[in-house]
């Protein structure tokens, strides 16, 4: 692997300008062989000698480079009308980056917020530290379990902190008892079924004002602030379960290429309503399995199905998608009813604590499930994942 190692990025918010003044610094384990890549929305205003920039692309011959940039608004980076701003999957936005799921680095995170604009940084991994200095509020997030970069996500926004045991809640306004207290119950589910710890226990969800907003980050999730309130007053605890499973599927077991993004979204659809099930009953689930199979029946009237093993896409964004997330949470639904509970997770946890802090494939999770099934799925995988 000769891809990025380690990136330390400092990023001092300009309320002012709408901008974010970038200082990065990234190591390699050896030579770069692929560019890294920026958002046409990023400006480099110093680069190391031997580098050169051709459109969206940054070309390195050296094993460690620094560069300083200002990176606008853009694609994966959002100021919000309250003058908040969250950035979301594609670090390219407000960093020169690796997007490639296939690496993981490490990722030292300093946001620089100006005091007077009373606002806190979230970012991913765990913040190690937090000072004041001429006017400036410094927040240094440490990714110190190697994380694929679309997992750096971060926010700055009018927050306060609140903790559970292993959870944070960073909120305007302080959360009702029992958003922790179902979070909590997910975050024991979860780990029950994975048959796996995570690396560090502690989970942070953040609720800011971006409608809609669902991000999951290392040891972090983005979600909106109406959802908090529809968690409290309805129960709904569909977002919350699906972000904080993303801390297993996802970040502790990674995909090795976009082609698999159903390992990621299809699971972790499946254990939102696994979870749905376990805290409001089997019609609970039958109802969320129903939806699902709705929403993907329309994506087939409209000719957007393909198979959950995909290789045709020629960017991310066309890798990414709808479909993934039901027909993977309907496959998964399938080989539930098809194996029974019992051998079924069993197959789910032999897979989870096999590949945990690792990177995989389709053929991973099917090996995975045929152990635990103790004979061969490759009928039932190859019509339901590969054609
Ligand atoms: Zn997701």
């Amino acid at each position: 692997m000769a891809q990025p190692a380690h990136y330390s990025v400092q990023l001092r918010v300009d309320p002012g300008r709408k901008i974010l003044h970038g200082v990065e610094e990234v190591e390699f384990r050896d030579a770069p062989k692929a560019p890294l890549v920026k958002g046409t929305n990023l400006r480099i205003t110093a680069m190391p000698a031997g580098a050169s920039a051709d459109g969206d692309s940054v070309r390195l011959t050296a094993r460690r480079a620094r560069f300083e940039y200002e990176a606008a608004p853009g694609r994966g980076f959002r100021w919000l009308e309250d003058g908040s701003l969250a950035t979301l999957f594609d670090c390219g936005a407000w960093m020169l980056c690796d997007p490639d799921p296939g690496y993981r680095a490490t990722l030292r995170l300093e946001i620089v917020v100006p005091q007077s604009a009373g606002m806190r940084a979230a970012g991913p991994g765990r913040l190690t530290k937090q000072f004041r200095a001429g006017g400036w509020e410094h927040f240094v997030y440490e990714v110190r379990h190697p994380a694929q970069s679309f997992l750096f996500s971060f926010a700055v926004a009018k927050l306060e902190p609140w903790a559970a045991g292993n959870l944070e809640i960073l909120s305007s306004r302080e959360p009702h008892a029992d958003v922790f207290a179902r979070s909590a119950k997910a975050y024991r589910y979860f780990r029950e079924k994975a048959g796996v710890d995570l690396p560090d226990p502690r989970y942070t969800q953040t609720f800011i004002s971006m409608p809609g907003v669902g991000q999951e980050a290392a040891g972090m999730a983005l979600m909106s602030q109406a959802y908090l309130e529809a968690l409290e007053s309805k129960d709904s605890v569909e977002l919350m379960a699906h972000e904080l499973a993303h801390q297993w599927w996802a970040v502790l077991v990674g995909i090795r290429s976009w082609s698999d993004f159903w390992l990621n979204e299809g699971i972790t659809e499946f254990m939102t309503a696994a979870f749905v099930e376990h805290h409001q009953g089997r019609a609970a689930y039958e109802a969320k399995i129903a939806t699902l199979q709705r929403e993907l029946d329309k994506l087939r009237t409209e000719g957007k199905d393909r198979p959950l093993h995909w290789t045709q896409w020629r960017n991310a964004v066309e890798a990414l998608g709808p479909v993934p997330y039901r027909k993977g949470a309907l496959f998964l639904h399938r080989l539930r009813t098809g194996l029974g509970d019992d051998l079924f997770w069993r197959g789910i946890a032999l897979y989870t604590r096999k590949h945990a802090g690792k990177l995989v494939d389709s053929q991973d999770f099917q090996q995975a499930m045929e152990a635990a099934a103790g004979r061969s799925l490759a009928a039932l995988f190859d019509e339901g994942v590969y054609r």
